[in-house]
């Protein structure tokens, strides 16, 4: 039997690692800096000072290779990590490829996702700070779920503004957070300028990524004792993911095995920057490694967005980065993916993506779901809508790989599990889904507004 023959890959709790890898050190051109919304300038650290605690704004900031991980935060990573790398022969077997695909599994904590990996270093850090409470937003669910219960760790209030039709349509995600004791509010409310000017003007507005980002840095930026913090985006979300990416390697490297290519669902870019970014260390230094991000075609960042200066939010009270984006006033449409729904791009993967050293794909959400019930049907876990685009991309390299006869190995994220999108999934079998394509018309609209950055 060969060592590749195996179902899982599990490594010891004291093989977590112990540092996070900064990929900034190693990049041929850095991620161009944040611009301060307020004054129009390099954005300095007194300027974030009002939302982020001073240690993960210094992240931010840091061209170090290594981070130390805090012995407080490690600990509690020792609940669900290291997580397991398996390999999905029942998904090779499907689709009958000569391929070898694993798949690392990132929704084994009580959250479901890869989030915790970052909202508990981002409570631990704030809370050593002296900060009481974190506001933040949410979409899917996801990431509200991850700070609140991290802020519980912690002892810490946590208030979460929740996208309204999220807050609808995913009832159980509401009562999860409230679970850990969160405040959980529909944006746009009332309670913030931002959400009363939005409301005055439209009140049935069923809210968007953007607003609520604005609703939650509001909140943080006029009361001392609360923070803002991020599940995605910015540099030190993506750093505190490559536990991720750190982890395969060794698990891979027990079994003789490195990826010919590496595929990612990518929102805001965290999980695909966790999984890639080992790897592309290896990259930058000559290695051939592929490593290929997949979004919706209905909010196609990289594949359709341009690369500029743009706001975070759409009340634009967030730093100012140079993204792939399609404007921070374009609203996608309602696909499942929530998570995925997100105008903009983590500036070091919009960088990488710019200097041609990552791919990038789009698919529509049929297909994404059809990948995703061939998955659970074959490897018996149900895939969150939004890795079920990672596992479209490693399907569609397999079936490649199958025409030519190739022997590749194939690695995908499953950054999450898809237990509370039972009602996506009802929509797919009843044939309600549909592709929606994003409209060139209203991005070119969008585009319209970017600010005007003198670089
Ligand atoms: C939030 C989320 C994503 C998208 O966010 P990224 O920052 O791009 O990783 C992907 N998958 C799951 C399960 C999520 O919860």
């Amino acid at each position: 039997m060969s060592k590749r023959d195996v179902t899982k890959v599990l490594l010891d709790e004291n093989e977590i690692p112990r540092q996070w890898y900064n990929i900034v050190a190693d990049m041929p051109n850095k991620p161009m800096p944040f611009y301060s919304p307020m004054t129009g300038k390099p954005a300095t650290p007194d300027d974030m000072k009002a939302i982020f605690p001073m240690e993960l704004i210094m992240q931010e900031m840091s061209a170090d290779r290594w981070i130390d991980i805090p012995d407080e935060v490690r600990e509690m990573y020792k609940q669900w990590r290291p997580a397991p790398l398996y390999r999905a022969k029942g998904l090779e077997k499907l689709l009958g490829t000569p391929a070898r695909i694993y798949y690392k599994y990132e929704g084994t904590n009580a959250t479901g996702s890869h989030k915790l990996n970052t909202s508990i270093p981002q409570a631990f850090y704030n809370k050593a700070a002296g900060i009481k409470r974190l506001a933040t937003e949410t979409g899917a669910g996801q990431w509200g779920s991850a700070l609140s219960l991290a802020c519980n760790r912690f002892g810490m209030e946590c208030t979460v503004y929740m996208v309204k039709v999220s807050y609808q349509q995913k009832p159980y995600r509401r009562s999860f957070m409230k679970t850990f004791g969160a405040d959980v509010i529909a944006s746009p409310s009332n309670l913030t300028n931002c959400g009363r000017s939005i409301l005055e003007k439209d009140p049935d507005c069923t809210g968007s990524l953007g607003i609520a980002i604005s609703e939650a840095v509001e909140d943080a930026a006029t009361h001392s004792d609360t923070n803002y913090a991020l599940g995605s985006v910015l540099n030190h979300v993506c750093m505190h993911q490559t536990i991720i990416g750190m982890e395969t390697k060794k698990q891979l490297e027990m079994i003789d095995e490195y990826p010919d290519a590496i595929f990612a669902c990518c929102g805001g870019g965290s999980n695909f920057a966790g999984i890639t970014f080992p790897f592309l260390a290896d990259k930058l230094k000559g290695s051939k490694v592929r490593a290929v991000a997949v979004e919706p075609t209905a909010c196609p960042t990289l594949t359709k967005g341009v690369f500029a200066y743009d706001y975070g939010d759409t009340a634009k009270v967030a730093p100012i980065t140079k993204m792939y984006t399609l404007g921070h006033d374009f609203v996608p449409a309602g696909i499942h993916a929530g998570g995925l729904r997100y105008h903009g791009e983590s500036p070091i993967v919009s960088q990488l993506y710019h200097d041609g050293l990552i791919e990038a794909q789009a698919y529509g959400q049929k297909s994404v779901f059809e990948a995703a019930v061939m998955f659970a049907r074959s490897e018996g876990i149900v895939p969150a809508p939004e890795s079920s685009h990672a596992i479209r991309g490693a399907i569609n390299e397999a079936l490649l790989a199958k025409e030519s006869g190739e022997e590749k190995v194939i690695l995908f994220c499953l950054s999450g599990h898809g237990y509370f999108d039972f009602s996506a999934y009802d929509n797919y079998f009843e044939g309600k889904l549909e592709d929606i394509e994003y409209s060139e018309e209203s991005v070119k609209t969008s585009l319209n507004n970017l600010p005007k950055i003198e670089e």
